[in-house]
């Protein structure tokens, strides 16, 4: 595809989210037209919208993923840091693990928006790309190959009194669009009506692999200063019988707190019982944040969270010139912040093998498929290993499992005692910027026989978060 003097290509995604909108950055070039189709009609500015149900909850980019979209759009982050994102050393925040409170030092910069803005910034980025538009109000029912003659594949879209880009001609009486593709991308998120249509071509059904935890999210916003809060972000960590929450601040001068618990410990939908919720964990700091300022709204709630991957890359005969990507292919917990990052390191395959082969040929989307299964591994292994024990599943047994989960909660323990090296190594694997594999590092394993033979040293102080805590009282222990 897109190779001098071959004609125009029609690609078409489905759902202009952020995966959507990442494969269309992957795939716009010379020579083709990417349509993104999305069944809401999208705002003109960072506002909330229904096809985005999870849009009110907070939403951070981590470092790897904001590398792998600066990756694909060059300066996205500074775009996002001057719509007024708010840049933030995951070492700066206040985190308190299983262990204890974690140390402050460099780690790595995140950036904390709300979900409308980073969408927002990133659909403008994509817009400006040559040939790519977005077509609201195209909700897309059905993917069927073109006949002898025909483009591959026609997406069949139900319209709503539409309105779209140049080049797009009207609906017919019915309010339905048949979209031609030579290559089609399904982007369209926990929503994905693929395995109807894959069920329609003739194909099998693909595996499907579940773990619910039940996880539910309640957030509320808070107006303060960014500089109110010792700390540039507060994170609790949920535990399995014990809730936990967030406080982040974001681009326009408010705070979300959130409370985050699984099953029968899922916060409540109403303001008391939430201010109960909070104000029940094992710490009292996102309560007391939440009563700091005057409160924005109601009580924003989620509770679609679980971990779900489709095995389309065990699926024989997957189609010529059909792509999945983001949540439509493996939707992971929230909680851990990755489902972006994963999105933007799909896209950046995506484009790889577009410059390596045509999309469209023989076997080239199936290849795609199996490597977008291996890169969402570990998140996957990460998110679900941490679940299982959340839905208060029995642990693995095999061996190696058993090994990690002892050894990360030991290097929990050192860094509860101030190790800043066991910290940063951490992190960056939640990161997604190292492999797993450098936990078990020798230098860590000296740190952690010389606490064990010297003793583990005093425990991180809990940091003041705000004016009126005073150290040393109650739960507050100490600055930072
Ligand atoms: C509570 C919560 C908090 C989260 N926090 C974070 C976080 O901090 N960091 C992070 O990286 N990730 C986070 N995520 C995950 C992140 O939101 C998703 O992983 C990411 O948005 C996936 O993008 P997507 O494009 O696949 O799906 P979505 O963003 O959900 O987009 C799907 C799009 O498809 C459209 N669509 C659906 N069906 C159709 C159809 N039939 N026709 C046309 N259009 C259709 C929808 O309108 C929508 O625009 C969070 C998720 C939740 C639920």
């Amino acid at each position: 595809m897109g190779s001098p003097g071959a004609q125009q290509q029609d690609v078409v995604v489905i759902g202009a989210g952020m995966a959507g909108l990442l494969a269309a950055a992957a795939l716009a070039r010379d020579g083709r037209t990417v349509t993104l189709l999305d069944r809401d009609d999208l705002p003109d500015g960072p506002e909330p919208r229904p096809g985005v149900p999870q849009g009110r909850q907070p939403h951070l980019l981590l470092h790897r993923g904001l590398r792998a979209i600066e990756d694909l759009l060059p300066g996205f982050g500074d775009n996002l840091r001057a719509a007024g994102a708010v840049p933030v050393d995951t070492g700066d925040l206040a985190w308190l693990s299983a262990a204890g409170w974690t140390p402050t030092v460099r780690e790595v910069e995140v950036l904390l928006a709300t979900r409308p803005l980073l969408e927002h910034r990133l659909r403008q980025c994509v817009l400006a790309l040559p040939g790519v538009r977005v077509v609201g109000n195209q909700r897309v029912t059905g993917l069927r190959r073109g006949g002898p003659g025909e483009p591959r594949w026609w997406v069949d879209a139900a319209t709503a009194g539409w309105s779209d880009g140049p080049g797009a001609g009207p609906a017919d009486d019915a309010g339905t669009r048949a979209w031609p593709a030579h290559l089609v991308v399904d982007a369209s998120g926990r929503a994905s009506r693929l395995p109807t249509w894959l069920d329609g071509l003739g194909l099998p059904a693909a595996q499907v692999e579940e773990l619910d935890a039940r996880v539910g999210y309640a957030t509320v916003r808070v107006r303060l200063p960014a500089d109110r809060v010792g700390a540039r972000g507060v994170v609790l960590l949920q535990l399995p019988g014990q809730g936990g929450g967030l406080a982040l601040p974001t681009e326009d001068g408010w705070w979300t707190v959130t409370g985050i618990g699984a099953g029968e410990q899922r916060p409540p939908r109403d303001l008391p019982g939430l201010r109960t919720f909070l104000a029940g964990l094992r710490d009292d700091a996102l309560a007391r944040v939440a009563a700091a300022g005057p409160l924005d709204g109601d009580v924003a709630t989620h509770r679609q969270t679980g971990n779900r991957r489709h095995r389309y890359d065990r699926l024989p005969g997957w189609p010529d010139g059909l792509l999945v990507v983001g949540d439509a292919l493996f939707a992971l917990d929230p909680v851990y912040g990755q489902g972006i990052t994963v999105a933007a390191l799909e896209a950046q395959r995506l484009r790889r093998a577009d410059a390596r082969e045509p999309l469209g040929g023989d076997g080239a989307a199936a290849r795609v498929v199996r490597d977008c299964a291996r890169l969402a591994e570990l998140p996957w292994q990460m998110a679900t290993s941490a679940d299982r024990e959340l839905a208060g599943l029995p642990r693995s047994r095999a061996p190696l499992s058993v090994l990690s989960g002892w050894w990360i909660a030991e290097l929990g323990r050192l860094t509860a005692h101030g190790d800043t090296v066991a910290q940063v190594a951490m992190s960056r694997v939640y990161q997604l910027l190292d492999p797993p594999t450098t936990l078990f590092h020798p230098r860590l394993v000296a740190r952690w026989l010389r606490a064990r033979a010297r003793g583990y040293g005093a425990p991180v102080p809990r940091p003041v978060l705000l004016p009126d805590e005073v150290p040393g009282v109650g739960v507050v222990g100490g600055g930072r």
